[in-house]
């Protein structure tokens, strides 16, 4: 720090005021969601304008205010205050935010006509305000999921911006966000709305949602894709009107988790998904920036995390063989069971809903960014196996030089108490590595480095059987 800094410490927290053009950028936020509440309360606003002027003061504000914010500190790791903050250490505001989020998540999976959701008629507050946008893409007024995904991309690309100014120091950091950012604004939102609108169809699904296969993430692979086998599903990829395409996105879809995915995470570990992809990934790694830090680093939650995200991932696998089986068969049922009663719906309440979007986003603040893709995501599942016995990635350590200041532990978000490993010099080999890289960020001496290298010695003898809570464990 300059000597014009004013130091950090218990006693003050946030050294660095909020000066005048950061209060402008939160006005400009604040401004932008307070149009999107008052869309909501039906207050009538001309839709188009407000729309830009809510989703541009979001986008340009929030930059402004993160622009001012982290250029005006010298380059490096920003994380002061985080453990004093009320939204960022489980106090007051973080609550609220929680509550907010679980709610806004409850009302889009089962109440979304309290956000204004009409289907076949005329949408009213929160969806009307995004019916000119839909219009413009694929000419049918918004659905919840229509706003759900917009806002979704919106805040990527927000707090995206915001976390390439805070690890502007950091090529890797800069090049996977440029990535990340790119994936969900192209992959999983302009392409698909666009080709929807080129390819606009009747075909519904049976909540009888209009269903526009090509209205879908690109990237969202089977398992994490977990319909994509239902019958429904199949039956629009190989209806006649959208051949070629449609029998396109199937075979791309059944090679990305038999070929693309083992062959990518044995290059390159699950990181090629996990944090340079994948649209849950994305929003963790950006708008759950500021809360990796509460993830549980205990014993118990690792040995929680490999019994509930292998439990998934077979509850996935059973029901998509179920599934296949009664389309195969043209039976619903499968051993006397009720195949959409007794795998679809559990799965798509239980896990799709619940797991994934309620806790998965609801809980940032409470337990951390990544909780559904740590202890739920039968992706990340599938991929941690081939990554912890089968892969190419490590992160390696120069035990020599760790100080043991544990920044590195602090900060995974995957929970993994990686200064376990640097202070005995070991390569880190772990299945829910999602290879951030955050750890190697905030480390002030240099010890850790994501590595793609040959698979002899990538493991270290002894196996490493104890990782977390260790340091306890040993003094
Ligand atoms: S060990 Fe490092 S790279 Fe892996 S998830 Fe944790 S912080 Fe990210
Ligand atoms: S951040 Fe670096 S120096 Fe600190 S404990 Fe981790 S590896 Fe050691």
């Amino acid at each position: 720090m300059s000597a014009a800094d004013p130091s950090l410490s218990i006693a003050n927290p946030h050294p660095h005021k909020t000066d005048a053009i950061q209060k402008a950028g939160l006005a400009l936020a604040g401004l932008g969601l307070l149009t999107l509440f008052l869309a909501w309360g039906n207050v009538p606003l001309p839709k188009t304008l407000s729309l830009a002027f809510a989703l541009g003061g979001i986008i340009f504000g929030t930059t402004l205010y993160s622009w001012r914010l982290y250029m005006k500190q010298p380059e490096g790791v920003k994380n002061n205050g985080v453990m004093f903050k009320s939204l960022t250490s489980r106090g007051v505001l973080g609550w609220v935010a929680g509550v907010v989020l679980t709610a806004f998540y409850v009302l889009i999976y089962w109440y979304p006509e309290y956000l204004g959701y009409k289907p076949g008629g005329a949408n009213e507050g929160f969806v009307a305000l995004f019916d000119p946008l839909s219009r413009f893409f694929k000419g049918k007024p918004a659905s919840q999921w229509f706003l759900y995904g917009t806002l979704y991309t919106v805040s990527i690309l927000a707090l995206g911006i915001k976390f390439l100014f805070k690890y502007r120091h950091n090529a890797y950091q800069i090049k996977r966000t440029l990535v990340v950012i790119a994936a969900q604004l192209f992959l999983a939102y302009l392409i698909p709305e666009i080709l929807a609108g080129l390819n606009y169809n009747d075909a519904t699904n049976p909540q009888g949602e209009y269903l526009g296969y090509y209205d879908t993430d690109i990237k969202n692979t089977w398992p994490l894709d977990y319909d994509f086998f239902y019958d429904w599903h199949l039956d629009a990829m190989q209806q006649k009107a959208y051949q070629p395409v449609g029998m396109l996105y199937l075979v791309i879809g059944i090679a990305m988790f038999l070929v693309f995915t083992p062959v990518f995470t044995y290059f390159f570990g699950k990181r090629w998904y996990c944090s340079w992809v994948c649209g849950c990934g994305g929003l963790a790694e950006t708008a759950g920036d500021p809360f990796r830090h509460l993830s549980s680093k205990k014993l118990s939650a690792w040995k929680l995390e490999r019994w509930l995200i292998h439990g998934v991932m077979i509850f996935v696998f059973v029901m998509t063989a179920a599934t296949l089986y009664g389309y195969f068969w043209n039976t619903g049922e499968v051993f006397g069971l009720n195949i959409y009663n007794n795998f679809q719906k559990p799965y798509g309440f239980l896990i799709g809903a619940t797991f994934s979007g309620v806790i998965g986003v609801g809980f940032y603040p409470m337990l951390g960014s990544r909780v559904w893709c740590r202890f739920g995501c039968p992706m990340a599942g599938y991929m941690g196996i081939i990554q912890r016995f089968k892969s190419r990635f490590r992160i390696t350590t120069n035990g020599g030089q760790c100080i043991s200041c544990g920044n590195c532990s602090t900060y995974c978000e995957q929970g993994i108490d990686v200064r376990w490993y640097a202070q005995r010099g070991q390569n880190i080999v772990r299945a829910s590595c999602v290879g951030c890289g955050i750890c190697s960020a905030v480390c002030p001496r240099g010890v850790l480095k994501l590595e793609n290298g040959p698979d002899e010695k990538r493991m270290d003898a002894p196996a490493i059987i104890v990782g977390n809570d260790s340091v306890s464990l040993n003094q």
